[in-house]
């Protein structure tokens, strides 16, 4: 009788968390355990499944700080936020955090876990759906509801809706698709756990990173972007683009078409595209760019684009707010020193 009664309340039990559900966010850290802004806009994804949301975030140290920082999204409907600090996950490798994560998901049972489209969150999630025999959905543009969501195929040109019956929806989101979160008022009611994360580093081992240094924004972040094509012609002129990008320290930086990145005129870490970077700042210049669908697929959700080049025929003038029919190596000098006048 006492064992059957025991029995009931498990079952129970176990019905109701395998029943509830709920979202997992990876949120990341950035340098000094400041908050990745591609969490934000995952956050946003999240909180329209309209479920109770956990998060977890892995790092080396001042997980702490970053949870404080993610506390502040009141809006966000953030129950709790699990720390998984170790020293061993230096360089984040998706090998030692994947298996702490799916331990996380045996004792919790989530129905959702969202990532950002981040090299890390690309890394780890669909490892984690492998070990969960489930089917990763990547780039996610629009949740629809609790199984369907839109995704973009053939580089940009038709949106796919696609529906999911797994039990867990492990998802990816594109971060230009969705606002940042905005905080909200008060100091925010979740809850700060620790979890049990040794990971495991038998399969592979972190052995050094190289950062370019730069005093101009990530192109993930930049508020205005100078894209430069195949017409700049060579890595010395790329300097206009540079030159340009300086007058609004802080806010611009320079991206590439992959003509340019291909011709050696740029670092490849500036490319633009479906095999680039996507981006979608508030201004986007197209300079010498002829706007391929290659390209476009990276850039055509930026608020407002320019479009500056000597064919008036060129395809990157159909998806331009504003275009500037004329050659880049006499208009750019002329706007540079405009603007460096105002
Ligand atoms: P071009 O197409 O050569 O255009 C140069 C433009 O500059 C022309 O429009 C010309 O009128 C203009 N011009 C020339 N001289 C001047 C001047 N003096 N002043 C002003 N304008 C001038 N491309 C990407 O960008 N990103 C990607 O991620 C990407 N992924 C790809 C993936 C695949 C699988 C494939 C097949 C291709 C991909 N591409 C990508 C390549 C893409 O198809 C184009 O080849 C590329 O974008 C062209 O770059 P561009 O516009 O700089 O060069």
């Amino acid at each position: 009788m006492y064992s059957r009664q025991i029995l009931s309340r498990l079952t129970t039990s176990t019905i109701r968390s395998r029943c509830f559900a709920s979202t997992l966010v990876l949120a990341e850290q950035i340098e000094g355990g400041k908050l990745a802004p591609v969490t934000l806009n995952t956050l946003t994804a999240a909180a329209q499944l309209k479920q109770d949301i956990d998060c977890v975030i892995f790092g080396t140290e001042k997980t702490n700080e970053t949870a404080n920082e993610l506390k502040k999204f009141t809006n966000c409907n953030i129950k709790k936020i699990l720390l998984a600090e170790n020293a061993g996950f230096k360089g984040l490798l998706s090998e030692s955090v994947t298996p702490v994560l799916l331990d996380i998901q045996k004792k919790n049972n989530y129905t959702h876990i969202l990532g950002g489209s981040s090299t890390f969150a690309k890394g780890v999630l669909p490892r984690l759906a492998a070990l969960l025999d489930v089917q990763p959905i990547s780039d996610v543009t629009a949740v629809i509801d609790k199984s369907q969501y839109s995704r973009f195929i053939y580089a940009g040109n038709a949106i796919l809706k696609l529906k999911s019956n797994d039990p867990v929806q492990i998802i990816t989101v594109r971060g230009t698709a969705f606002e940042a979160a905005k905080q909200g008022t008060g100091s925010g009611e979740a809850q700060i756990e620790k979890v049990n994360s040794t990971p495991n580093n038998d399969l592979s081992e972190f052995v050094s990173r190289q950062v370019q240094q730069s005093e101009r924004p990530e192109l993930a972040s930049a508020r205005i972007i100078f894209s430069g094509g195949r017409a700049l012609k060579s890595k010395e002129n790329f300097k206009l683009l540079y030159d340009l990008a300086d007058l609004f320290p802080g806010q611009a930086t320079v991206g590439a078409s992959r003509a340019a990145v291909d011709a050696g005129y740029c670092a490849n870490d500036l490319q633009i595209g479906q095999t680039g970077k996507i981006v979608a700042p508030d201004l986007y210049v197209a300079i010498g760019i002829s706007g391929a669908i290659q390209h476009i697929a990276g850039m055509k959700d930026s608020k407002v684009i320019v479009a500056i080049n000597k064919d008036a025929d060129s395809p990157i003038f159909a998806i331009a707010d504003y275009g500037l029919t004329g050659d880049l190596f006499k208009v750019l000098p002329e706007l540079t020193e405009k603007l460096k006048k105002k």
